[in-house]
């Protein structure tokens, strides 16, 4: 395994700059690349504010939030990230954004380098073809908040290798996460599983068989669930929970994950959940 001290971010936004913590936090160097100084400098306040709360909980002390920042040098020059021994990509959820992305990575990285992305829902497989490396392209799917959640799904395309996985699982736990090996397909483990569930708490609210707070608490009390999957789907946002269904509606083709209707018709009406203030809740 290549000794890794540099690592390339792709993308200060919700993920990335909870990546870029958690990199810098366990004491990696972090390129942080964003396209735009106003992302850029939005992602580094985000991770000095969550660094700070970190430390007035006394989990960590001023020193470390210290250390940390002075580890994470922002760029809006992809050419930086020829530096880079390892590279993780959390850029906007668009096919074409990401294909030009991991082209481009391909040219820039050094040849053993990995290339890592962490898509929600995009194959890793086609992105790694993309490549002339796709035995080192790999999914490293991070969990909101990044800093929070223990999971990372290490997802393996077609061609990643053994070795490429091995680097990543390992790379996850020295960020102090749980590695959990995961194949490529349509929403992996996590959004198969738990999207038809919000998807179908959503229907017996559109069917008249609970309230909104009624469901939650079915599943507060009931099943231990910290959230209720109508809180979680606002949380998350509707439009990204909408997005998911039809990758995993069109992607395995079962009309059993048919979008709701009911999620359809809040997405079109520009309800999306806390963001805009208003989903199965106000805000
Ligand atoms: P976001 O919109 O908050 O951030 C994406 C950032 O990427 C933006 O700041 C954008 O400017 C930047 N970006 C776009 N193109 C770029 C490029 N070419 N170079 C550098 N930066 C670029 O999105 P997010 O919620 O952080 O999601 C990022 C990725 O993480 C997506 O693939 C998403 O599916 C995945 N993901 C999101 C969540 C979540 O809960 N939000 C959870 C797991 C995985």
């Amino acid at each position: 395994m290549t000794d890794i001290q540099t690592v390339g971010v792709i993308g200060a936004g919700t993920m990335g700059n909870g990546i870029a913590h958690v990199f810098a936090r366990s004491g990696y160097r972090v390129l942080l690349c964003e396209v735009e100084r106003r992302f850029l400098d939005r992602g580094l306040e985000t991770i000095r504010r969550n660094l700070g709360r970190e430390a007035e909980k006394g989990r960590i002390t001023v020193n470390d939030v210290d250390d940390a920042l002075a580890r994470i040098e922002g760029t809006l020059d992809r050419t930086d990230l020829a530096e880079a021994g390892f590279i993780v990509e959390a850029a906007t959820e668009k096919f074409e954004v990401k294909k030009a992305l991991f082209q481009e990575l391909d040219k820039i990285a050094r040849p053993e380098v990995i290339l890592a992305s962490n898509t929600s829902s995009i194959s890793i497989t086609k992105l790694a073809a993309v490549t002339g490396r796709p035995e080192r392209v790999i999914g490293m799917h991070f969990f909101n908040p990044v800093p929070v959640m223990k999971l990372v799904e290490v997802i393996r395309g077609l061609q990643t290798s053994q070795e490429t996985y091995e680097t990543v699982a390992t790379l996850a736990e020295k960020l102090g996460k749980t590695a959990v090996e995961v194949n490529d397909a349509p929403g992996f483990v996590s959004n198969r599983v738990l999207m038809p569930l919000l998807n179908e708490a959503m229907y017996a609210v559109m069917e008249g068989v609970a309230t909104p707070d009624a469901v939650d608490e079915v599943f507060r009390l009931g099943m231990a669930h910290p959230m209720g999957p109508l809180t979680l789907a606002d949380f998350i946002g509707l439009d990204v929970c909408l997005d998911i269904m039809r990758v995993l509606h069109e992607g395995l083709g079962d009309p059993k994950y048919r979008p709701c209707p009911l999620l359809v018709r809040m997405v079109d009406a520009g309800w999306l959940g806390r963001k805009s203030g208003r989903g199965f809740y106000s805000y």
